[in-house]
């Protein structure tokens, strides 16, 4: 199994549009891994997690070829996760693909927003509305959508990717679960990557993202319950600027702990 990390910023990118902190402009000076773009996965060319603003830069830049896209999964209806505009141009004369229709999975209102944006060219991608822990089948690949803790009113999504014996957990935008099924389910498979959020890193946050803390509680919860293999690789996602530090001091931090930090374009092959 092959994935690409695509996007790696909480809602505002990193640099932040329109944002004058120095961690910004340090990130702006230096470049490089501290250019964070907002959120997105892909398994090869046709899986995908969330369409973010950063969709097109992420498909011209960093080889996230979209043009045989079959299964979009959608997190939650947050603008950083979720463009559902972007899907009008999957048809002629803005593309030629002959990948449509495109599945879409998500929860209520991944799909109204979606069938809102394309009205009647409900062709070109279909939504499905996903209900918690029952497994889809997608191609090559089984995912499972978990209840995440992130919006109230919402049902937000994290989701584990299945295939060739393998499975990776992408669980971003949460706070530790608070939904004891979610925890049972983790808890219960055996896990070769875990792409996990640490929105505020050092920075103390309350219920809805993570920190360094809530990183590392989760990371050792699956771990006692043995549901990760020694060779797992734990990837620590979607920062804040307002974390404070740029890439290499996330990566002092979490390197002791065995875990990477993530950066636009990294590519994990399991
Ligand atoms: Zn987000
Ligand atoms: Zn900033
Ligand atoms: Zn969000």
């Amino acid at each position: 199994m092959e994935l690409t990390i695509l996007g790696t910023a909480a809602a505002e990118g990193w640099p932040a549009l329109f944002c004058a902190c120095d961690t910004c402009k340090r990130a702006r000076a230096v470049g490089g891994k501290n250019l964070r773009s907002r959120a997105g996965v892909q398994f090869g060319k046709t899986h995908r997690v969330d369409l973010s603003p950063d969709t097109w830069y992420q498909e011209a830049h960093l080889g996230a070829d979209m043009s045989a896209l079959e299964y979009l999964f959608v997190s939650h209806s947050h603008d950083d996760h979720w463009q559902p505009h972007c899907l009008a141009y999957l048809r002629p004369p803005f593309a030629h693909a002959n990948n449509t229709p495109v599945q879409v999975y998500g929860n209520e209102a991944v799909v109204r927003t979606g069938r809102a944006e394309l009205g009647a060219e409900q062709t070109i991608a279909v939504f499905n509305e996903v209900a918690p822990l029952k497994p889809i089948p997608a191609g090559e690949m089984t995912v499972t959508p978990i209840v995440a803790s992130h919006k109230v009113g919402e049902q937000c999504l994290n989701y584990l990717f299945a295939s060739e014996g393998k499975n990776v957990l992408c669980a971003w935008d949460t706070g530790l679960y608070e939904d004891e099924s979610s925890w049972k389910f983790v808890e219960n498979v055996r896990l070769d990557c875990v792409i996990l959020e640490c929105t505020c890193g050092p920075s103390k946050c309350e219920r809805y993202h993570m920190d360094y803390e809530h990183y590392l509680a989760f990371k050792e919860r699956l771990e006692k319950a043995g549901s990760v293999s020694s060779e797992c690789i734990f990837v620590a996602t979607h920062f804040s600027h307002n974390v404070g530090i740029l890439h290499d001091e996330l990566e002092q931090y979490f390197s002791p702990h065995g875990v990477c930090v993530a950066y636009d374009g990294m590519k994990i092959v399991l």
